[in-house]
């Protein structure tokens, strides 16, 4: 089947690394910013189409962009691109995630609900009834615990327009710390997904147990690693916790040599509920159809097995199953 034509949920996109080059060479123009103004020099030093030495450097790679998400009718406009880019490549059912102080670092006239209604104006130009969109907010393990509780409340107060949070970035405290604000989340409705064993590190299977054990994630973004580790692999199965795979973004970081040895496969084989997914599209110059045609060049992927990747991510959608029933072709199971 034609890729473009299959039925599909993505449920780890990041909002800001979702652009099209021109818009985002126009939005230099008109808002006085430094961006290329050729193509080529655009796509040489404003998006990653190599591998990267580090997580921390591809993280690096994002400031450019973020310059560009200052205004509040730049991110409607970014965010409404990225909605109607996922659904003119089938999509049904999509989860965007984005960090409240990501954008607003450096942008003195923004705040986090002007940050957040842009983004929400932005998914209304789009039929509910094409695209079922949720969003997740973004609490970066960078920021002091502080920070981190003021970004999780202010998710908290907007949950009827938050399906979600994600624990994002490289650690830098013991994830129990987060504990009282997820447990807080929770009991206001809100799921949670995280990243973790992402980058090939010794404890990269550790840390999605952490995630498992301490904050009871539902999903794990990447979580690729526990490959290495039976264990946490059988945990992984065991509690149905679905992982957000992202192919050529694990190449782009460096956390895998390359698409065709990623063990996504191997994963797939063993029963890891995972999802496909395309992290940063607009960064890496890709889409999700480009991810699913490495699966099935690669990796020999199905349209059966799509399907059922797909059925599975829409079951471990945080969106509501009301909500969801009405853009997905199929029956959707319930998560237990
Ligand atoms: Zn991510």
């Amino acid at each position: 089947m034609n890729i473009k034509l299959i039925p599909k949920v993505e449920l780890h996109c990041h909002l800001e690394g979702c652009f099209r080059p021109a818009t985002v060479m126009e939005l230099g123009k008109t808002l006085g910013l430094p961006v290329p103004t050729e193509r080529d020099a655009f796509r040489e030093q404003w998006m990653i189409t190599r591998p990267l030495q580090s997580l921390q450097a591809a993280l690096q790679c994002f400031v450019n962009i973020q310059s560009v998400w200052c205004a509040e009718e730049a991110i409607e406009r970014l965010t409404f691109e990225a909605v109607e880019d996922a659904r003119d490549q089938g999509i049904r059912i999509i989860e965007f995630r984005y960090s409240p102080d990501f954008i607003k670092n450096g942008h003195a006239h923004l705040n986090f609900e002007k940050i957040h209604n842009a983004i929400l104006r932005g998914i209304a130009h789009v039929d509910e009834s094409e695209i079922a969109v949720g969003l997740i907010g973004i609490v970066q393990k960078t920021l002091s615990l502080k920070d981190a509780e003021y970004t999780t409340d202010f998710i908290i107060e907007n949950r009827e327009t938050f399906v979600a949070l994600d624990f994002a970035d490289q650690d830098t405290h013991a994830l129990n710390a987060y504990r009282p604000m997820v447990d807080k989340a929770r009991k206001n409705g809100l799921n949670l997904t995280t990243h973790a064993g992402e980058e090939k590190t010794v404890d990269a299977a550790q840390h999605v147990r952490d995630a498992i054990e301490e904050l009871a994630t539902e999903r794990v973004g990447h979580g690729i690693h526990i490959i290495d580790d039976a264990g946490v692999m059988d945990l992984v199965i065991e509690r149905n916790v679905a992982l957000e795979v992202c192919p050529t973004s694990n190449w782009l970081t460096n956390a895998v040599p390359s698409t065709a040895q990623h063990p996504i496969r191997r994963l797939y084989d063993a029963g890891v509920p995972l999802t496909i997914n395309s992290d940063d599209p607009g960064l890496f110059g890709i889409d999700l159809c480009h991810e699913y045609q490495i699966l099935r060049d690669e990796h020999g992927f199905t349209d059966a097995e799509f399907d059922r990747c797909n059925d599975a991510a829409a079951t471990h959608s945080f969106i509501s199953l009301d909500r969801k029933r009405k853009a997905w072709p199929r029956e959707i199971k319930e998560l237990k």
